[in-house]
């Protein structure tokens, strides 16, 4: 997956399936990637899946985790825009659990003509 700043990044199995497919779909200019229970950061797609650690928040439609969080969080800082941060993770779930817990049951990220966007089957 592509970071929003071009970075790419994949550290596990699950996280270059889902890079290659993503690839694979935005070149056939739509399809769906099923993601399971799994969860990257959208900064560095790190995968988050069974990372026990809290703290992270959504930024836009972005998931920022553990991993960035403290430093996007300076940056966006930086740029007066933390207004776009809609909901930070409770301390009591881990990042990916409350990841899960948004995006509900068999998500997906659904490529359509034009625009990459998220979704739910
Ligand atoms: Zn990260």
């Amino acid at each position: 997956m592509t970071a929003p700043d071009g970075r790419q990044h994949a550290d596990s199995d699950e996280a270059r399936r889902i890079a290659a497919e993503y690839q694979a779909v935005l070149k056939a200019g739509e399809g769906t990637i099923e993601l399971g229970r799994t969860v990257l950061c959208d900064a560095c797609s790190t995968d988050l899946t069974d990372d026990p650690r809290s703290s992270g928040y959504m930024f836009g439609s972005y998931a920022y985790g553990p991993c960035c969080a403290s430093e996007r969080l300076a940056t966006i800082q930086g740029y007066g825009e933390e207004w776009n941060i809609r909901a930070w993770c409770p301390p009591e779930l881990s990042f990916a659990d409350w990841i899960r817990a948004i995006r509900g049951p068999n998500a997906v990220i659904r490529v359509t003509p034009g625009m990459p966007r998220r979704g739910q089957s």
